[in-house]
Parts: structure tokens; C-alpha cells; sequence
């Protein structure tokens, strides 16, 4: 930095003679100078504060790893570009989500997927173009926007090609890596003028994408907006429930074939809704899944059928049901250390219930979870076992003591001789491999008859008995405990209104 003090002592000690003289064109000259100079170097100063200034500005509009505009930066660039509520500009807004990109973040690791978030990202700016506006909104969620008026494009077109551009294999660390995208998209004015909105609309129709197949695009539809309130209606109904006491367990026995005594119970949740009444899992299990709150019902269904039965014959196990999600995380390890202790229950008389769905995710934290259940010395059934994705090296990867042929194949067992086939095969199977094999749906006695004749252990169905709430007096209920326990529930149980109220 330039001293102008020093510097003007300076020119002046320049511009004085021997004699002690000053020559004042000199030193003006020479002052004019020394100012230019401190002008320079201010006007270098100023250009560097703004450099930096601009560079702070890009930091905060864009994605560090991707370069690309952020959340923030999207929603005013589209808040401008849609400009006066009293005329909006036309405006296709995308919302694009990864298909597979957990996978390959779970299997090589996060430097493995940082890289392929910036291959994806350099692809969706080739796509895009000029034409628009590319953001990552986050993890692997992108956005687009795409003005309509002045673009020669149209969105479905835009939307092809993305799909077509990211379906070409990535390199990643020297292997080849094949992901998707699946892209919802909602239009402006249309669907609404304000960047939220339109993004919230974008995201109902990517569920729809995703759940249409993945590698698709989907634009919004009035009718998600109602899909998505239900849902969240849903969600709220069951927060409730599970702080009102509004859930209760239905048992529905498992019979031995050979000796039609029941030997142990399904459990199966139901769901008291204040309005609606007696609500089914299949209806309500779905959204729990999604938001998560599998997690916290589950554990109650844990501890409460450990609880109830304490009130059962000993000799009986009991069969619970775990979704996918409730292995994400070894807490499920101590919810059934805890409810075994509490109950006093032998951890071989629990069945866990699981679905090929389970095994179809292959990644390390299911497969330690499930290890450690085994290790607490609870035993596995194979639920649905033929409905999903079947593969029989899960019976290889995995030991289950049960096979619980899935109802479709059950209910055919007299009339389709494929499913006749079918049910012979898996009980040849269960037989070969030392697995107890449980056909399930068994409506009538030739049905009950013929699968006990193809094979199949253990049989279960509205012929052997509905689901229905815990027996009040069981053997063992002589315990004055559980009886006490079995009756404090009866009481927090709400009393289903007589008519259910119109939804
Ligand atoms: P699932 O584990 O395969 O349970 C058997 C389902 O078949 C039950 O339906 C049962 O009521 C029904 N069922 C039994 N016998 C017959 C029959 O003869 N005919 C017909 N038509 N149906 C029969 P439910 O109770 O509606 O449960 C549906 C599914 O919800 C269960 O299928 C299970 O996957 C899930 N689920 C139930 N309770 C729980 C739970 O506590 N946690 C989790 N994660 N899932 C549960
Ligand atoms: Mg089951
Ligand atoms: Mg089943």
C-alpha cells in the first residue's frame, strides 16, 4: 500500500534545490503523479473487493459440489422470471429425482457418489442449456425450470431427453455405473405462480413417476393434491393413534396340520379411528411406511404383543410382522431385548415376520440387524412367500425356520392346478430344506384339506379361525399380572362408535 505521506516528503525533498528552493512546477508535477498512483491502486482495490464480493454472491446462489444454482437461488430466479401474480410468465417447473443413486452411494461409498452427482449435474446442463434453469436442490433431488413463452421446446420433449441423457451409463473410479432419473413436472400459471407451490406440485407428480416405474416423467394432476391431503390426513390420524392408545393387536391362530391344534398367533394390527372405525393395515401400513412412523408403531406392536401374551399357553409362539424400514436401525434389537424382558417371554416363541422385500435390499445395516435378532434367538418366517420378487437364494443367504406360502397360490389349491403345482413345489422345498411350511388364506375345508395333503405343516385362515382381539381368559391367566395387564388394556381401548361417520 502506498505511504502518501512518505511519498509526498519524498517529491518534495526532490523538488528543493541546494540553495534550499522549491520548485513548485516540479513539485506539483510531482504531486499530480503520487496521486494517479494512490488512484491505481485504490481502483485495484475495488475491482479485488468486488471479485470477492461476486464470489461470496455465487457461494451463497449455488451448490458447492455441483456448482449448480441452490434451493434459494432457484426459487427467487423463479419468483422473478414468473414475474407480476396479475400475469404470470408460463413456466414448466421439474423436479427430478435419482432412481438407484442410494445404491450406488451405499455399495462405493460417498466420494464414489459425489462424483456421480457431478457427472449427473454436467449431463443436466448439457440437457438444459440455455433454455432454462438447472438446481440441486439437495441429496440427489435436481430442479429445472423451463420458461415456455420464448423456448422452442416443450416440456415432455425437455423431460425425454433428460431421461434419454442420464440412462447412458456413468464412469465412476473406473466402473460403470447405470442410474435413472424419474422427473415430475408442474406448469405455471396452471398449477399455481408461486415457486413453492409449483415445487410442491412438481414433487406429488415424481411420486407418481417414481411409482409408475421409475425412468418415467409425470405431470401434476388435481387429483394428487387429494392423494396427498388423504395422506397426510392419514399420517396425523396415526400420530394420534399411537398417543391416544387407538391401535389394538387381533390374533389369528396358526393350526398343525397334522393335529389341527393351534400352535401359535399371527399378530395383526388394527386401528380404532375415532370417525372411520376398525381400519385394516393394508390401508393404513402403506403411509406409516412412508413416513416413517412404522418405526414408533412397530415398537408398541412389539411390547404389547410380548405383554398379552404372557396370558397364552406357553407352549404357543406368537408371529410378529416387520416392515422393511424397521430394520433400518438396530434400536429394533433392544425394543425386543426390552419387551422380552418385561414379558418374561422365551425369544424362541417370537416369529418375525418378514417379506422378500427385506431381503431384495441387500444392504449391510438390514443384514447386521437381522443378524443380531437371530442372535437374541427369535425365530423367521418368510411371509408372502411366491407374491413379490422371489428368488430362492434369499433361502440360501438366509436361514427362516418358516415358509409361509402366500394366500394367492392358497386359495387356487382345489381349482387352478398351477397354483396346485405351485403350492406342491414350495412344500417339497420347505421339506427338502427342513423348513416348516404355513399355507395361508384357507377359507374352506377342501382347501384346508388339500394343502394339508400337498405338505404344508401348518395351515391358517378365516376356516381355522378370524383375527380377533386377545381372548380375555387364556391359559396362564391365572396370572394375576397379565390378567391385570390384559384388562388395563380393555379399558384404554376406545369404544368404537356404532356408526362410522362418512369420511
Ligand atoms: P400378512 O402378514 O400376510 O397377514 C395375513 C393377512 O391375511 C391378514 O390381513 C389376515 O387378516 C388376512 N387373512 C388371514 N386369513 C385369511 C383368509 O382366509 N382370507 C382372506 N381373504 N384373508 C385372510 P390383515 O390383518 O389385513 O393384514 C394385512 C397385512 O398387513 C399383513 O399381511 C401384514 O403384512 C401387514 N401387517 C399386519 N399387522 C402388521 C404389523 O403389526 N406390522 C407390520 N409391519 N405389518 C403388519
Ligand atoms: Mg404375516
Ligand atoms: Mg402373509
Amino acid at each position: 500500500m502506498t505511504d502518501l505521506h512518505a511519498l509526498l516528503r519524498r517529491q518534495l525533498a526532490r523538488a528543493t534545490g541546494a540553495d534550499g528552493a522549491v520548485n513548485i512546477a516540479r513539485l506539483t508535477r510531482m504531486i499530480n503523479e503520487a496521486y494517479q498512483e494512490v488512484d491505481k491502486e485504490r481502483r485495484r482495490t475495488d475491482h479485488s473487493i468486488r471479485e470477492m464480493v461476486a464470489e461470496l454472491d455465487h457461494r451463497a446462489q449455488h451448490d458447492v459440489l455441483t456448482d449448480l444454482a441452490n434451493r434459494s437461488y432457484f426459487s427467487s430466479w423463479l419468483r422473478h422470471a414468473i414475474g407480476p401474480a396479475s400475469d404470470p410468465a408460463r413456466i414448466a417447473v421439474f423436479f427430478l429425482d435419482l432412481d438407484r443413486f442410494k445404491e450406488v452411494n451405499d455399495t462405493l461409498g460417498h466420494p464414489a457418489g459425489d462424483e456421480l452427482l457431478r457427472g449427473v449435474s454436467s449431463r443436466l446442463r448439457e440437457a438444459v442449456g440455455e433454455l432454462g434453469l438447472v438446481s440441486r436442490l439437495g441429496g440427489d433431488e435436481f430442479a429445472v425450470a423451463l420458461p415456455q413463452d420464448s423456448t422452442g421446446i416443450t416440456p415432455a420433449e425437455l423431460a425425454r431427453r433428460i431421461i434419454r441423457c442420464l440412462a447412458v451409463p456413468f464412469d465412476v473410479e473406473g466402473q460403470r455405473i447405470s442410474i435413472g432419473v424419474s422427473i415430475g413436472i408442474a406448469l405455471c400459471p396452471d398449477n399455481g405462480a408461486a415457486p413453492t407451490d409449483l415445487l410442491r406440485c412438481a414433487d406429488m407428480a415424481l411420486y407418481r413417476a417414481k411409482h409408475a416405474g421409475k425412468g418415467t416423467y409425470c405431470f401434476f394432476e388435481d387429483e394428487m393434491s387429494r392423494a396427498a391431503r388423504y395422506q397426510k390426513q392419514m399420517e396425523e390420524g396415526l400420530r394420534e393413534a399411537l398417543e391416544c392408545g387407538h391401535f389394538e393387536l387381533y390374533y389369528q391362530p396358526i393350526v398343525e396340520a397334522q393335529t389341527m391344534r393351534t400352535r401359535a398367533f399371527e399378530t395383526l394390527l388394527r386401528w380404532h379411528h375415532p370417525n372411520r372405525g376398525l381400519i385394516t393395515p393394508s390401508d393404513f401400513i402403506p403411509v406409516a411406511e412412508t413416513t416413517g412412523l412404522i418405526v414408533p408403531i412397530g415398537e408398541w406392536v412389539i411390547r404389547n404383543a410380548c405383554q398379552q401374551a404372557r396370558a397364552f399357553d406357553p407352549s404357543m409362539s406368537i408371529a410378529i410382522n416387520l416392515s422393511p424400514a424397521q430394520l433400518g436401525s438396530e434400536r429394533i434389537v433392544r425394543v425386543f431385548e426390552e419387551a422380552l424382558a418385561d414379558s418374561g417371554m422365551h425369544p424362541s416363541r417370537i416369529e418375525v415376520e418378514i417379506t422378500e422385500s427385506v431381503l431384495l435390499r441387500e444392504d449391510l445395516q438390514t443384514r447386521t440387524v437381522l443378524a443380531r435378532l437371530r442372535g437374541l434367538g427369535l425365530r423367521f418366517s418368510l411371509d408372502d412367500f411366491g407374491a413379490g420378487y422371489s428368488s430362492l437364494g434369499y433361502l440360501q443367504k438366509f436361514h427362516f425356520d418358516k415358509l409361509k406360502i402366500d394366500r394367492s397360490f392358497c386359495s387356487g389349491i382345489n381349482s387352478n392346478p398351477v397354483s396346485a403345482a405351485l403350492v406342491r413345489a414350495i412344500a417339497g422345498l420347505g421339506r427338502d430344506l427342513g423348513i416348516a411350511v404355513v399355507a395361508e388364506g384357507i377359507e374352506t375345508a377342501q382347501q384346508s384339506a388339500a394343502l394339508a395333503a400337498e405338505g404344508c405343516g401348518y395351515l391358517q385362515g378365516y376356516f381355522h379361525g378370524r383375527p380377533a382381539p386377545a381372548p380375555a381368559f387364556t391359559a396362564g391367566s391365572d396370572d394375576a399380572a397379565s390378567l391385570a395387564a390384559r384388562l388395563r388394556d380393555r379399558l384404554q381401548r376406545p369404544l368404537a362408535p356404532p356408526f362410522a361417520a362418512a369420511s
